[in-house]
């Protein structure tokens, strides 16, 4: 079985090694076990679903809420010769009909399905007289109430395991959040499920941020350092939007807008435009990406402050899907904490309100403190990472230090003589002098520490103590109140052996770093580009569905010159040789006899 998943691997989709846990989640699908996998954008799950949809002798049924992708999945399992199909509202009757033929007869290999196809009289039924082996739930976190994008159809989906009590069942998810991956498990009565846990890294992503002045030209400027790219400026109002994009446009850049403010096929229209490379910026709301699949985004600018740090990480993983380095930066200013705070004071659930609250204090955090944002983003999902990825601005010396060793030290002094059974509200309020009645019950303004850092305001404390939690020279104890405690780290500094730096809010952008591997030639690669454009156009097809931006650097860097070296190439499978081989090798030998 092993020989076959890796031949499968390597004819139809042109790769020749598995993405982590691909192998381990394939092979449980095939020996009938149940699958859990959180694994993040751009890890490959559709493979874990489709390749084991070749080996099986029956259909395997893919659940996925967005239509839109539903068509573009489909064409991308088709050009690598996989018989698949897709039924939902957007089908015409005879298109229906066909894809039922096509069921009937036990040709089709994989089928996509939206959920609430489940409610339609008859479907059940109709799938229970087929030879069916196995029901891959896509976006599982759909199921789940607890998510950020429930979807009520999802629920009808907790009632699989009845009607198919022995197919294998398997789910997927990019949510990093633990709550909402065990609640997919249990609405979906999987059965003793392999579950994987992917890292949340996204290696391939450089993060930086920078002081917003001017937040349009300094997108301009970004855009002009990243000619020829393709990319998603995220602006949080529909008027920052059209004028961001207007901008643009007048300056010699040419974007499209994407909002809810427009009408439904002028927005198709531009999502279209923008998936298929006839425009490389998109000017949008939120809203905009979670339909497309464009593996080639290379770089995300958010105009604006996100609402939490896990949108953050999901908006920013819509680039570099593909695997090659892709940018990501955040224009940040203060201001805009002032008009998220004003949409939280008009939330009218309590819990929610306090959530909410939460949710962008730690975005500020990360904005403000110079710590590894990798190292802050992926331990916001309690994974560790030790920092200095080398793949962001702190740790590109981008970020401006300044000495903060005496407020570090009160600040540490104020825990120390507390004796380490307080929380951050309290030690700010013992720095800063506070006349609380709980202060005083204490005695605590008796303490030499009490007051010593009034000249300063309660965010700018909170600020330096952002910085010692993100510097690890204290820690908070979350199942104890959050009381905060020195590390070994903490006390070095405290007893003056060691000296604490913050971050001088944002520094000039380096707005590229060069890669780690080797590139090509940027001529060739272009020009690649083009042939790939205009093979697109011909097919009616998104440009990064013949061939990734990753196996066109490789073929720069390979250089093939027979149908055998091209098959070479990463992503290069047998079908998309036959189909596209000639093209590309003609372009690329003559490309090597010019040179
Ligand atoms: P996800 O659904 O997890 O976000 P996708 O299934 O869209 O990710 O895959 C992301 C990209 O990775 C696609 O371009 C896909 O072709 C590519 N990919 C998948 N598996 C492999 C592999 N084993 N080696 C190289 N690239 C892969
Ligand atoms: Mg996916
Ligand atoms: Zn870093």
């Amino acid at each position: 079985m092993k020989n076959n998943i890796k031949k499968t691997l390597q004819t139809t989709f042109g790769y020749s090694e598995f993405k982590p846990n691909q192998e381990e989640i394939i092979t449980s699908i095939l020996e009938g076990r149940d699958v859990f996998a959180a694994m993040p954008t751009g890890g490959g799950k559709s493979l874990c679903y489709q390749l084991p949809a070749m080996l099986l002798s029956g259909l395997t049924v893919v659940i996925s809420p967005l239509i839109a992708l539903m068509k573009d999945q489909v064409d991308a399992a088709v050009e690598n010769g996989i018989t698949a199909g897709f039924i939902n509202s957007s089908l015409s009757y005879e298109d229906a009909d066909n894809v039922f033929y096509l069921l009937k007869s036990g040709k089709l290999k994989l089928l996509y399905i939206a959920p609430e196809r489940f409610a339609v009289e008859g479907f059940i039924s109709r799938l229970q007289n087929i030879n069916l082996s196995h029901i891959s739930v896509d976006e599982a976190h759909c199921v789940s109430e607890w998510g950020h994008d429930f979807r009520p159809d999802y629920l009808l989906l907790s009632r699989l395991r009845e009607y198919f009590p022995n197919i294998v069942i398997s789910a997927f998810t990019a949510t990093a959040t633990i709550k909402v991956q065990s609640d997919i498990i249990t609405q979906l009565k999987l059965k003793k499920p392999l579950r994987i846990r992917a890292s949340f890294n996204r290696k391939e992503l450089y993060y930086s941020i920078i002081r917003k002045s001017n937040a349009n030209q300094q997108i301009l400027e970004f855009i002009r350092d990243h000619s020829g790219d393709s990319g998603i400026v995220y602006r949080t109002t529909r008027k920052d939007v059209e004028s961001t994009s207007a901008f643009l446009n007048k300056h010699g850049i040419t974007s499209l807008p994407y909002h809810a403010g427009l009408a439904d096929d002028e927005r198709k229209r531009n999502q279209n435009l923008y998936k298929k490379d006839e425009v490389d910026i998109v000017v949008a709301t939120i809203a905009f990406g979670m339909g497309i699949d464009k593996s080639n985004v290379r770089f995300i600018i958010h105009g604006d402050l996100p609402k939490s740090i896990e949108s953050y990480y999901q908006e920013t993983g819509r680039a570099g899907r593909d695997g090659e380095l892709s940018y990501c930066l955040l224009l940040y200013s203060r201001g805009d904490t002032g008009k998220i705070l004003y949409h939280i004071r008009n939330i009218e659930d309590e819990d929610e309100q306090i959530r909410a609250r939460n949710n962008l204090s730690r975005m500020i955090s990360y904005a403000e403190t110079s710590v590894c944002r990798r190292k802050q983003l992926l331990s916001y999902f309690d994974e560790a990472y030790p920092g200095d990825c080398g793949m962001c601005d702190s740790c590109n010396d981008e970020v401006e230090l300044v000495d903060g060793t005496v407020d570090a030290q009160k600040v540490l002094s104020a825990i120390k003589r507390v004796d380490e059974r307080f929380g951050i509200t309290y030690i700010i309020d013992i720095v800063r002098g506070a006349n609380t009645v709980r202060i005083r019950q204490y005695g605590h303004d008796q303490l030499p520490t009490y007051g010593v850092g009034k000249g300063e305001s309660k965010n700018y404390w909170h600020r330096v103590i952002d910085e010692l939690l993100g510097q690890e020279c204290i820690s908070r104890d979350e199942d104890q109140y959050g009381i905060l405690r020195i590390t070994e780290k903490g006390k070095q500094i405290l007893y003056g052996n060691k000296t604490f730096s913050v971050a001088k809010r944002y520094s000039t952008m380096k707005s590229k770093v060069t890669a780690d591997y080797e590139q090509g030639n940027e001529a060739l690669f272009d020009h690649l580009k083009k042939l790939r454009l205009l093979l697109a156009r011909e097919k009616g097809l998104p440009p990064y569905m013949i061939f990734s931006d990753k196996t066109i650097r490789e073929m720069c860097v390979k250089l093939p010159q027979s149908k055998n070296s091209f098959l070479a190439v990463n992503g290069v499978g047998q079908v998309k040789l036959e189909s596209y081989g000639d093209d590309f090798l003609e372009c690329i030998k003559e490309y090597s006899i010019k040179s």
